[in-house]
């Protein structure tokens, strides 16, 4: 009797499951296993937070799935070169016939899983992917003439157009596996699960859920009570305006599908006029489907690569005191260091201000955007090579659809219009909770005229003398194109 399996990987839910519900369907016994890559890992500076989130994610995932009569296993295999043998393994002890995935577009993933897919179909077992973690796949979404879009707006237009039944329609979490289709050793594995245990750094993520109800839970109270008010509030770091949903999106605990049937249902005037709360939010989910398609079409953002070929030219000014300065917040600039402590303390930082630091390590510091990049990398509990390679190009001038080079935020006037009352600031800089208002966004000149001393760094850069020098760095890239 040939056993189907169900490998894990950034779709770390039971609900709207393809690859879980197929192996189900198949009416056979089901495995589930999680590949843990240690190795692979360190190497890429996986987020000791993030670890945190998966390692907890899979033990409630082995509970949802061992009430599904199906066992769970952690497995190591250090790094992707070693996953095809360890799928072979697993495959030969348990007798495997299928094994069942869900599609990641990076380049290693697809070189790894090009590998496995050789490796398994020479012994005779059928290997099956799907593409849930988009709600319509890479290649699908193309222009008039075939090609894949470069920005974003049309994107949006084509993919809205392009949505079907399917797309509002998640599935649900399949039925229990007959026990008896169980072998012994399956149902040995479900009477005393093996421990999950990722082998990884890690730092406590416990301010985050990892129970999928209580995920789903905050997704339709998003929706219904504050994707309204999302366009009015989505900028302001001290209103609680936006999903925090990216951790979960990131790691697959809720699909990108179910945030778009939940939308749907609870706004279904606001999607079809696309206007309102509800279409701006579903547009930030466009966005992040926007930078999974581009890094499936263009291979070479995987390899730290920009996207404009030109802004490779730029002359980049690193300074490491200066790049150390902007991680920890030690900047002179309030909004900038108030958004580095929150991503330090918390490992999630809000939209508008990943925009802001970025503006600021690329077009103030003049540091090279991938260090910026890999800092994230290094601290999101959301860490998403996609989204953050898109996020870092789009401030940094050099990715498709991205800030032009010559618009560069100014990080005292953004903290002023975006945290008119300096709240959020003086929360995460309590040096500077004196100061009322606004007036914390410039606290030396608060401190000249109000004779105060401030226990807080004068701004390391000028930011008018940066502009210039950065307008010129950009356009002497541009002039040797
Ligand atoms: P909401 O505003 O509620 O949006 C809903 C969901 O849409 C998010 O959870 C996220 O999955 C998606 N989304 C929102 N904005 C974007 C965007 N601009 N691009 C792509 N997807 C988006 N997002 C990540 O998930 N992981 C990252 O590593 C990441 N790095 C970023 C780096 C930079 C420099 C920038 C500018 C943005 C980055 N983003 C990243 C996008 C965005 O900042 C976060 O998704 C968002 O702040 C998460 O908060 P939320 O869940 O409350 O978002």
């Amino acid at each position: 009797m040939q056993h189907q399996l169900v490998w894990f990987r950034n779709d770390l839910r039971v609900r709207d499951n393809q690859a879980l519900s197929h192996a189900v369907a198949s009416n056979q016994a089901v495995l589930a296993v999680y590949l843990a890559c240690p190795q692979q890992w360190q190497a890429h500076e996986l987020a000791p937070i993030q670890a945190d989130l998966i390692e907890r994610r899979l033990v409630a995932l082995q509970q949802q799935l061992a009430e599904l009569n199906i066992p769970l296993l952690a497995v190591h295999c250090s790094d992707f070169t070693s996953v095809p043998q360890c799928l072979l393994q697993l495959v030969q002890q348990y007798q495997i016939g299928a094994v069942h995935f869900q599609q990641q577009y990076e380049l290693n993933e697809q070189g790894r899983d090009q590998a496995v897919q050789q490796s398994l179909s020479q012994q005779g077992v059928e290997v099956v992917s799907y593409h849930g973690d988009c709600i319509l796949p890479p290649g699908s979404v193309l222009t008039k003439s075939q090609q894949v879009f470069k920005v974003f707006t049309p994107f949006r237009k084509a993919w809205l157009s392009q949505l079907d039944e399917a797309c509002f329609s998640p599935l649900a979490a399949p039925a229990a596996v007959l026990s008896s289709l169980l072998p012994d050793s399956f149902s040995k594995l479900l009477a005393k699960p093996e421990p999950i245990k990722l082998d990884y750094a890690t730092s406590n993520s416990s301010a985050w859920l990892c129970d999928e109800s209580e995920i789903i839970q905050c997704l339709r109270d998003f929706s219904a009570v504050k994707a309204e008010s999302y366009q009015q509030l989505r900028d302001f770091p001290a209103e609680p305006g936006t999903s925090k949903l990216s951790p979960y999106l990131a790691l697959g605990i809720i699909s990108p599908r179910q945030c778009l049937a939940r939308l749907y249902h609870d706004h279904p005037q606001a999607l079809e006029s696309q206007q309102g709360g509800a279409f701006v939010w579903l547009s930030e989910i466009v966005w992040r489907e926007f930078y999974r398609h581009l890094i499936a079409a263009y291979p070479q953002l995987c390899k730290g690569r920009a996207f404009l070929d030109w802004t490779e030219r730029v002359n980049w000014q690193h300074d490491e005191q200066l790049l150390k300065a902007w991680q920890q917040g030690q900047t002179g600039y309030p909004i900038v260091d108030a958004a580095m402590r929150q991503l330090a303390a918390t490992g999630w930082m809000h939209n508008r201000l990943r925009m802001i630091v970025a503006s600021f390590l690329s077009k103030d510091l003049l540091i090279d955007w991938r260090h910026g990049e890999r800092w994230f990398m290094q601290h999101l509990i959301d860490g998403d090579f996609a989204s953050n390679n898109g996020g870092w190009q789009w401030a940094a001038s050099t990715g498709t659809d991205a800030q032009p080079y010559f618009r560069i935020f100014n990080p005292t006037t953004q903290g002023e219009r975006f945290d008119p009352k300096g709240e959020f600031v003086r929360y995460w800089l309590p040096q500077l909770s004196e100061i009322a208002g606004k007036k914390v966004h410039q606290p030396h000149s608060w401190a000249e005229k109000s004779g105060q001393y401030l226990a807080y760094p004068k701004p390391i850069v000028d930011h008018a003398k940066q502009r210039k020098l950065a307008l010129s760095l950009f356009e002497q890239a541009k002039a040797n194109m």
